[in-house]
C-alpha cells in the first residue's frame, strides 16, 4: 500500500524511525564534502534529512530540488562517523535513491550517459571490448584533440581511463592457489568487474600475498560485478540481480571467508543481508555470505605475519577509501598490515576524512564538484610528501592518479606487501 501522504512509495521507503534519530546538532556538517564546498544546509547531511523528512510527509515532491540535492551527495558516509547520535544516513540514502530512480523522470541526456555507464561498467566481457577500443584511442593522439570540445561528463570520463594493458586485462587468475606450508584460512577472492580487467595485478598481488600467508585462494572463474554500482546509485533491480548471482556463486563454496580488496564492494557484500531481508528465498543465504566478507587487509591483519618482508625505507601515505573508512570502520587493519614491512614510515593525510570525489560513478556524473575535491585530495598528498600513496580502492587511485599526476606513485596495500614479501618484480 502506498501512503497518500507521502512522497516515496511503500517500497522500503526512508523509516520514520531512522529519520527521527537526527536531532540536527550539526556535528555532521565540517566533514561533509559538499558542504565543505558550498556551505549549503541542503548539501549537508542535516540538510538532506530534513528533506527526506519533508518528502516522507509529502511536503515536497521528488522531482526538482529533492532530487538535485540528493544527486550531489557523494554517499561518501563521512557523515556516519561523525555523528554522535548514531544516525543511519547510509540506510536512508540507500532507502531514498531508488525512490528517485523510480519516480524522477531524469533528463534525455543524464538518463542516456548513466544507462551507458551501467551498460558497461559491470560487465567484464564489454569491458575488455571497451579496453581495446580504449587502447587504440589512447594511442590515436584523439584524447588531447577532443579535450578542449567534449562535454564535462565525458571529458571527466576520458581523463579516468587508465592506461590500458590488453595483457592484464585479458590476464585470467587461476582458480586455485594453495600457500606451501600448513593451510591457516581457505578463502575466496571476488576478483569483481572493473577490478578483474583494469587492475589484474591488484587481485594477483592479492592471491600471492594470501597464499604466502598460509591462506589457500579459491576464486571462482563464473563471477562479476557484485551489484556495489547499483546499490549506491540507486538501482535497486541491478544491485538485487548482481547480489544474488554473487551470494550463488560464493555459497556453494567451502571457505572461512571470502576476501575483498575493493573498498566499494566490500561495503556492498556486507550489505546483502539488508538488501535482501525480506525476500524469503534470498534472506538468509545473503546473511551467511556477508558474515563471511572481509576485506584483505581486516584478514591480513588477523593472522600473524608468517613471511618474512625485506625492508621498504619509503615513506607512504595512506589514503582512507570511504567504503573502507566510514562504510565498514576498516581503518586501523590496513595500518597494521603495511606496519609490518620494517622501514615503511607510514603517514596519515590531513582532512583524512573528506572523501576524494571519486565515489562510485559520481566523478563521472558530477564532474565539477569531484574535480574539486580531487584537486583538494592531491594539495593534501603534496603536503605530506609521500614518495607513494596507497589506498584500497580503484575508483580512488584512478581519481587521485588524475589530479596528483605522475610524481608520486600510488599503490594499493596488497601489493605494497607483495613487493615487501616478493620483491618488487614479484616472485
Ligand atoms: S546526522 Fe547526526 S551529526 Fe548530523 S545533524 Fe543529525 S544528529 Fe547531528
Ligand atoms: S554521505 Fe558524504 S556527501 Fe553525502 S551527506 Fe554524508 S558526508 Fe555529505
Amino acid at each position: 500500500m502506498t501512503d497518500p501522504t507521502s512522497s516515496f512509495d511503500s517500497h522500503h521507503p526512508p523509516s520514520r524511525e531512522l529519520l527521527d534519530d537526527c536531532v540536527h546538532c550539526g556535528f555532521c556538517l565540517p566533514t561533509c564534502p559538499t558542504y565543505q564546498l558550498w556551505g549549503e544546509e541542503m548539501d549537508s547531511p542535516r540538510g538532506r534529512i530534513y528533506l527526506m523528512d519533508l518528502a516522507e510527509r509529502g511536503e515536497i515532491e521528488l522531482a526538482g530540488a529533492f532530487t538535485e540535492h540528493i544527486d550531489a551527495c557523494l554517499g561518501c558516509m563521512a557523515c556516519v562517523t561523525s555523528c554522535p547520535s548514531g544516525v543511519q544516513y547510509d540506510r536512508l540514502l540507500e532507502a531514498t535513491r531508488p525512490q528517485i530512480e523510480r519516480h524522477v523522470e531524469r533528463k534525455t541526456s543524464d538518463r542516456l550517459f548513466r544507462d551507458a555507464i551501467f551498460a558497461l561498467f559491470p560487465y567484464r566481457r564489454r569491458l575488455r571490448a571497451a579496453a581495446v577500443l580504449g587502447l587504440a584511442y589512447q594511442k590515436s593522439g584523439l584524447p588531447r584533440l577532443l579535450e578542449r570540445v567534449l562535454p564535462a561528463r565525458l571529458r571527466a570520463t576520458q581523463a579516468l581511463l587508465p592506461p590500458v594493458r590488453l595483457r592484464e586485462a585479458f590476464a585470467a587468475l587461476p582458480r586455485r592457489v594453495r600457500p606451501s606450508g600448513p593451510v591457516r584460512r581457505r578463502v575466496a577472492l571476488l576478483s569483481g568487474c572493473v577490478q578483474d580487467v583494469f587492475f589484474h595485478e591488484v587481485n594477483a598481488a592479492t592471491q600471492r600475498v594470501l597464499a604466502a600467508e598460509g591462506c589457500e585462494v579459491l576464486t571462482p572463474r563464473r563471477q562479476g560485478c557484485c551489484g556495489a554500482l547499483g546499490l549506491h546509485a540507486g538501482r535497486e533491480d541491478h544491485a538485487v540481480e548482481r547480489a544474488r548471482e554473487t551470494i550463488a556463486t560464493f555459497e556453494a563454496l567451502p571457505v572461512d571467508a571470502i576476501v575483498v580488496n575493493v573498498a566499494g564492494c566490500g561495503s556492498s557484500m556486507k550489505e546483502y543481508a539488508t538488501l535482501l531481508a525480506d525476500d524469503p528465498e534470498w534472506a538468509e543465504r545473503a546473511r551467511r555470505v556477508s558474515a563471511k566478507v572481509r576485506d584483505v587487509t581486516e584478514l591480513l591483519a588477523e593472522l600473524e605475519p608468517r613471511a618474512p618482508r625485506r625492508r621498504m625505507d619509503t615513506r607512504v601515505a595512506y589514503h582512507d577509501a570511504c567504503h573502507l573508512g566510514h562504510a565498514q570502520g576498516v581503518r586501523d587493519q590496513p595500518r597494521a598490515v603495511l606496519r609490518t614491512i620494517p622501514g615503511l614510515e607510514l603517514v596519515d593525510l590531513p582532512e583524512a576524512e573528506l572523501c576524494c570525489g571519486s565515489a562510485g560513478i559520481y566523478n563521472m556524473v558530477q564532474p565539477e564538484p569531484a574535480a574539486e575535491l580531487g584537486a583538494r585530495k592531491a594539495d593534501n598528498v603534496r603536503a605530506v610528501a609521500p614518495e607513494l600513496l596507497v589506498t584500497a580502492n580503484p575508483g580512488c587511485l584512478l581519481q587521485i592518479r588524475r589530479y596528483l599526476g605522475d610524481d608520486i606513485p600510488l599503490r594499493h596495500p596488497v601489493q605494497v606487501l607483495d613487493a615487501a614479501i616478493h620483491g618488487p618484480n614479484g616472485p
